[in-house]
């Protein structure tokens, strides 16, 4: 069984009962994992990501007990927040942020898991402050060298993390990343252990605040999660197989954020 493919990704989930049997599945798969390791699973945030997942989709998913939901387009985001205002959804942008988009960010995210620039932390950071808002960020690493993935080279994150107390209305909540996108298992792992040295080095220097992981996806929660993810963000297996390419199913979104 390779990191990637634990198997079939539930079908397409529509129902209350359907989401919520997903849900189920992937929480006792998260407490598993953390038994192996040694680690109570209550600890472990399960952030359901909901891109390309329509509203009608979306609403039943609250109903099944979703209460927060991860986007990694921001203007995908801001609409379903706007369409779903009715429901008290915490809102978490997962992607990567161009500096002209920190104003929607700002907005209405409660959680930004993608800083990866102080050019982009002191635009949310001035756009927050007009706002009287504040914002939980995680600082987004490449941890895998691949050069399709957005976060700061590893060696970045220590100076980047001392930076950010300049930027107040950001409360630095840890560290985030994709892994390294293959079937070999210990390169997985590689990516997964170089975070955690990241995290504990930040600690020391009492950079990084709580120290959070947000590790481990549909095809590698497990691991991510005996490897000391504290949020693993977990799309597919709640949702089902999402189709190919993403903007099929959201119009006019081909252009990143
Ligand atoms: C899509 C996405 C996920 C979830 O991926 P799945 O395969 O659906 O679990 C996690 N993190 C980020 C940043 C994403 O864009």
């Amino acid at each position: 069984m390779s990191a990637r493919e634990p198997g079939p990704f539930p079908t397409h989930a529509q129902t209350v009962a359907e989401i919520a049997a997903n849900l189920a599945a992937v929480r006792a798969r998260i407490d598993a994992a953390a038994a192996r390791a040694g680690r109570d699973g209550a600890g472990i945030r399960l952030l359901p990501v909901t891109k390309t997942v329509t509203e009608p989709r979306l609403r039943a998913a609250w109903e099944a007990g979703v209460t927060q939901m991860g986007e990694n387009k921001v203007q995908e985001a801001l609409g379903k927040a706007r369409a779903m205002a009715d429901l008290a959804i915490h809102w978490a942008v997962i992607g990567h942020l161009q500096t002209n988009k920190a104003k929607d960010v700002a907005a209405f995210a409660h959680e930004f898991q993608a800083l990866d620039s102080l050019r982009v932390a002191e635009a949310l950071d001035r756009r927050l402050q007009a706002a009287g808002r504040g914002l939980d960020v995680y600082v987004q690493v490449n941890s895998s060298g691949e050069d399709t993935k957005f976060g700061l080279v590893p060696e970045a994150v220590p100076a980047f993390l001392a930076a950010l107390p300049a930027y107040s209305s950001l409360r630095v909540r840890g560290l985030m990343t994709l892994a390294a996108h293959t079937e070999d298992r210990e390169r997985v792992i590689d990516c997964f252990r170089l975070m955690r040295d990241l995290r504990d080095a930040g600690l020391q220097a009492g950079t990084v605040g709580d120290g959070e992981l947000s590790m481990g996806m549909s095809g590698d929660f497990e691991l991510a999660v005996e490897h000391g993810s504290t949020c693993v963000r977990v799309g597919q297996a709640v949702f089902g197989r999402r189709p190919t390419p993403d903007s099929m199913y959201w119009p006019g979104r081909r252009d990143g954020n």
